[in-house]
């Protein structure tokens, strides 16, 4: 695993704000037995409604959209992870989980790798649990749930039972965006860090590339109950973020507007109270015959004219990738370590 790179360059006014240091930000107490009762329980699995796309499969039987199934967790990697943004990454790396299984599919998937429901290795809650406790033993700053929430209920169960028997660094819930207000207000008690995309406020973008026409309207809606949550991002003396949201721009190639239009749209509503995270590093995957211009890397002139309008909106908290990012790959091997030991 190479070393951290400071591949973003944090942009103006990062002010450090000094938390108690109990090393899990605004964690409430729990009394587990409470909250699995009232707010989310594994019946919810046999009509599932937990993402926007309400497909109300019995996911005891047969997979929903989000292609999961089954009463374990599918994961195909629990590492520490160094390609974040640095506030999540640090020196120590983050504690990244990676689930298997999405509700978006999107064409151009970065991670189609594990992007299917039964990729990987499935764990029952008690080992979840465990592998959560041993990020922390191995020194992550967090514990980073990647694309987690088809797997609700059960991480609920994993972090309730984790959090009584220690584990007490910030939950990071990293995410497409593409998510139900309701849900999100059931992780509130465990989660302190939302790291979300917002990948399109052009509804015939998001039909056609992720075949989620809502997505503007659920993501708007899951990042309002975000910063509900999470109203201000608070940093330890450290740099690293104790409790706040990032908001994930991946620039696509030939789609400057749209990237423009989240910029425009989450700095209007949520001031510099989010900080904003500009992406270049989209990969191509593959031939798309109907939309040719996802065969392409973005060029550094299309990244330019979104930084530079992000700046001329006045935006304060941002993240800017620089250098060569596009020639690298971020993603790491989905080779089961941390899951199979
Ligand atoms: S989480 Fe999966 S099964 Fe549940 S509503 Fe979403 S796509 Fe359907």
């Amino acid at each position: 695993m190479k070393q951290v790179k400071l591949w973003f360059r944090q942009a103006l006014s990062c002010k450090a704000k000094s938390i108690e240091s109990n090393g899990s930000a605004g964690c409430k107490s729990m009394q587990p037995a409470f909250l699995l009762s009232k707010i989310m329980c594994f019946d919810d699995l046999k009509s599932c409604h937990i993402c926007p796309r309400e497909c109300g499969a019995n996911r005891v039987s047969a997979p929903g959209i989000c292609g999961v199934s089954g009463t374990g967790v599918y994961l195909t990697r629990a590492a520490l992870h160094y390609w974040e943004e640095p506030c999540i990454s640090g020196t120590n790396g983050s504690g990244t989980v990676f689930f298997s299984g999405c509700s978006l599919h999107c064409i151009y998937c970065q991670n189609r790798e594990i992007s299917v429901g039964d990729a990987g290795t499935m764990v029952s809650v008690s080992k979840l649990s465990e592998i959560f406790l041993s990020l922390q033993e191995r020194k992550a700053h967090n514990l980073n749930l990647v694309t987690p929430t088809h797997y609700a209920p059960e991480i609920i169960e994993a972090l309730t039972d984790a959090k009584a028997r220690g584990l007490n660094i910030p939950v990071v819930y990293n995410t497409g965006g593409y998510e139900k207000a309701e849900t999100l207000k059931m992780l509130a008690p465990f989660v302190d860090i939302y790291l979300t995309d917002f990948k399109y406020l052009d509804s015939s973008l998001s039909k056609a590339f992720s075949h989620a026409e809502d997505y503007p309207e659920a993501a708007k809606s899951a990042l309002d109950e975000m910063v509900r949550q999470c109203p201000e991002c608070i940093f330890g003396e450290d740099g690293l973020m104790k409790k706040g949201v990032i908001v994930r721009n991946l620039l696509l190639p030939g789609h400057v507007k749209n990237s423009k239009d989240v910029v425009r749209y989450v700095y209007e509503r949520y001031g510099n109270r989010v900080y904003q995270s500009l992406m270049n590093q989209y990969t191509p995957i593959g031939r798309f015959p109907d939309f040719p211009e996802l065969e392409r890397k973005v060029t550094k002139r299309e990244y330019r004219r979104l930084v530079d309008y992000a700046l001329s909106l006045g935006l304060e908290n941002a993240f800017i990738q620089e250098g060569d990012t596009q020639k690298e790959s971020f993603i790491p091997p989905f080779d089961g370590e941390g899951v199979l030991c």
